[in-house]
């Protein structure tokens, strides 16, 4: 481990253990704690790394420097600012971009605090979370969020939802500002009530599978004629369901997700979505990122519909 110009903690690092399909080769991580160190870190070519949820990073890792946020960027404030909050919504102080998700749920269902209990079972970080717009038919990111901080190659700004053009799982941030810290938008309720409306959204994804993935593959296609259909359905009935490459394998459980067995390579998961591909026939386009980029695997091809 070395210390960067300005302090951030610099070392190589195997990838798979920041991300929950447990794959990704050895690339240069900067641990950043201030904003003098995230400015440092971004004068040279960067990604930015949260949960890693959402990744299928390669088994040679990425050339780029790997951003993660640490310290006061992975720390949260959910005390009621006076100044903005009212008897029935509350604003909170800063949440940092590297706060993982399900624990910061679990916190404001305990306080009562409701408006992202929707996002309930999404295993990534605050930043992340939010770049997306990640978010389930019971809630999305967007639903909580006051004030967005971003760090930017021009420096930090704040904006609210209302200077973004946000949408369904698109929150209108560019690719690679950061998101640094939020301040959380919440309604006032009780423990109860909050956990009743996280169970529900829990029970959906009764179903899903409890082995590593980075959640589900592909995004359900439309069909010519606007009819929107489930990838997992497609894959289902394509008969690919356990169907393994190495230690990657497309779950018995649910098609539309690729889980590691123990042991699984990048290189295993790539041939799945391929044979995926072949055998579907119909154009899908990958839910997750690759990392680095592969649009022949990751866009939704011209294939001919069945
Ligand atoms: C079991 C499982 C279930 C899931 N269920 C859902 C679901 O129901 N709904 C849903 O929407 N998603 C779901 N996901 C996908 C994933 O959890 C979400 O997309 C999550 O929001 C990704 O956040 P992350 O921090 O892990 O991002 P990463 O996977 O680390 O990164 C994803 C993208 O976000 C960018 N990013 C990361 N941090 C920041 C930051 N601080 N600022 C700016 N950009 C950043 C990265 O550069 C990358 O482009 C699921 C995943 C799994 C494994």
């Amino acid at each position: 481990m070395s210390e960067s110009r300005t302090g951030a903690k610099v070392e190589r690092l195997p990838l798979a253990r920041y991300t929950t399909l447990g794959v990704g080769g050895e690339s240069e991580v900067w641990f950043v704690s201030t904003h003098e160190q995230l400015a440092e870190a971004m004068e040279q070519p960067y990604r930015i790394l949260g949960g890693g949820s959402n990744l299928v990073i390669s088994d040679e890792g990425v050339p780029e420097r790997v951003i993660r946020l640490s310290g006061p960027f992975a720390e949260r404030d959910l005390e009621p600012d006076p100044t903005l909050s009212g008897d029935t919504e509350i604003v909170t102080g800063w949440v940092g971009g590297g706060v993982p998700l399900p624990g910061l749920v679990r916190a404001l269902q305990k306080l009562g605090l409701s408006n992202l209990e929707g996002t309930v079972g999404i295993p990534g970080q605050v930043g992340g979370s939010v770049w997306m717009n990640a978010g389930t038919r019971f809630g999305e990111m967007f639903d909580g969020l006051h004030t967005i901080e971003i760090a930017t190659p021009d420096g930090v700004k704040q904006v609210t939802p209302a200077d973004l053009n946000w949408g369904y799982r698109n929150s209108g941030i560019p690719r690679n500002h950061i998101v640094t810290r939020v301040r959380l938008k919440l309604k006032r309720g009780t423990p109860g009530e909050v956990q009743a409306r996280m169970d529900a959204a829990d029970h959906a994804r009764k179903g899903q599978p409890k082995n590593k993935t980075p959640g589900c593959a592909f995004k359900n296609p439309t069909l010519p004629g606007g009819q929107k259909v489930s990838a997992g359905l497609l894959i289902d009935q394509a008969g690919l369901k356990g169907t393994r490459v190495g230690n990657a394998m497309i779950a018995p459980e649910h098609a539309n997700f690729i889980v590691n067995l123990g042991g699984a390579t990048a290189a295993d998961v790539h041939a799945l979505l391929e044979v995926i591909r072949e055998k579907v026939g119909v154009p899908m386009e990958l839910e997750y990122e690759l990392w680095p980029e592969r649009p022949e695997l990751s866009q939704a091809q011209t294939a001919e519909l069945r």
